[in-house]
């Protein structure tokens, strides 16, 4: 059996805090603002694997009220993500995602993002793409106020 997900997240970005993107932390003067580290891309691919599951969100399961997750590493809810839907019986199949960001470049540090991913799932780097582009300076992202992605996830058992 396979199943299909999708999941969307946004994030603030702020003076004052880093900027976590996919498990990696990018040189930038903004970072995103959050209750855990605020990294949007794992956000979407956890909701997008548990949407596939039919588990709910993130939100659900790692609330953002709790003293458990504040400043959380997001590679640690997706390491629970995966073995949430594990307890259902799926695996993950593939993950293709976008970043919507104007800046910092993101192309340069894919690979890196899929590795880390990969290693923190337990599955081949080529289950992860990535992609990211601006938006043409249009809407809140190209204002640079903040960033968003787009997942989506297969899973099968
Ligand atoms: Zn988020």
């Amino acid at each position: 059996m396979i199943r299909v997900g999708m999941g969307y997240d946004v994030h603030q970005l702020v003076k004052g805090r880093d900027l976590w993107i996919g498990g990696i932390k990018l040189q930038h003067e903004l970072g995103l603002l959050g209750h855990s580290d605020a990294d949007v891309l794992i956000h979407a691919i956890c909701d997008a694997i548990l949407g596939a599951a039919n588990m709910r969100d993130i939100g659900y399961h790692f609330p953002d009220t709790s003293a458990e997750t504040e400043g959380m590493d997001s590679k640690i809810i997706l390491k629970k993500t995966i073995e949430l839907i594990a307890t259902k019986g799926y695996r993950l199949g593939n993950i293709d995602a976008t970043i919507c960001a104007e800046r910092p470049k993101m192309n340069p540090h894919i690979p890196a993002m899929q590795q880390c991913m990969a290693e923190v799932i337990g599955c081949d780097v080529d289950q992860i793409s990535i992609k990211a582009t601006t938006t043409e300076k249009l809407g809140f992202t190209g204002r640079q106020e903040g960033i968003s992605a787009y997942a989506v996830a297969l899973i099968e058992k």
